[in-house]
């Protein structure tokens, strides 16, 4: 296992986020993790990634506990959800990318803009791509150091379909070219289901953790998501 999440419980001021969730990610996984909105998703994203380090249990990458190193960072790439990119921010692609790199390697820019399809925008304006290209620009951001695992928090928001299928043929490729493990948070269950391999279903506690295949194929476990879904969302209106 890459990652070990043991016992996770996560308490806002009076509020449960996270309630001892266990599982593993293993090395070449492709992990999708779905639950409505207020499930947890990103508070697990952020205690996996050192900002969030108010909570009871353990998170191990490579075996060593992130509270004891951050050494795990320089493994991870993140790529938020969409990015708000002010139009008239006067950096290129380029110089997006190259300001998140370690060292300073021009030829590691134009390979990761290629594996996202941008390398033929490297010289324009980050400001004047359209949302679906920015999107790409932050893969390419979170690839220039090398990353074993990428990690991405509701990545497709707000992008159409033809986007939204770039974008998940580019995160295949990594997985199974680049061999990349993905820790992705989605709403869309059709997407989850072609993409992942593995499945973790959240909503404060975790009631589904393994393969895709058998969550997508048990009737039970998708009726009882859709009912916690409903829920949550009639909880919020
Ligand atoms: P998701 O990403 O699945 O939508 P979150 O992790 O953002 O879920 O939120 C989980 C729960 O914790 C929600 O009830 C949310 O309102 C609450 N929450 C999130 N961040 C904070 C915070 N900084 N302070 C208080 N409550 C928070």
């Amino acid at each position: 296992m890459i990652v070990e999440i043991e016992k996770l419980s996560v308490e806002y001021t009076g509020i449960k986020a996270l309630d001892d969730i266990s599982f593993g990610i293993a090395e070449g996984d492709f992990l999708g993790i779905i639950g409505p909105n207020g499930a947890g998703k990103s508070t697990l994203f952020r205690c996996m990634l050192g900002l969030h380090t108010q909570y009871d249990g353990t998170i191990r990458f490579f075996g060593q506990n992130i509270k004891d190193s951050k050494k795990h960072l320089s493994q991870i790439g993140f790529v938020p959800q969409k990015p708000v990119i002010d139009k008239n921010f006067p950096a290129t692609v380029r110089e997006i990318i190259s300001m998140s790199q370690n060292s300073n390697d021009s030829k590691k820019v134009e390979e990761v803009l290629q594996k996202v399809w941008m390398h033929e925008l490297a010289d324009r304006r980050i400001g004047d791509l359209s949302i679906g290209q920015q999107q790409r620009i932050f893969i390419a951001k979170a690839l220039v150091n090398s990353p074993r695992i990428l990690i991405l928090d509701e990545p497709v928001i707000g992008l159409d379909v033809y986007n939204q299928d770039l974008f998940f043929q580019i995160l295949s490729e990594l997985n199974t070219k680049e061999k990349i493990s993905i820790i992705w948070s989605s709403h869309d269950l059709d997407a989850v289901e072609r993409l992942a391999n593995k499945v973790a279903c959240l909503n404060k506690t975790l009631f589904f953790h393994g393969i895709s295949q058998e969550f997508f194929s048990d009737d039970e476990m998708l009726k009882k998501y859709s009912e916690t879904s409903m829920q949550m969302h009639m909880h919020h209106h």
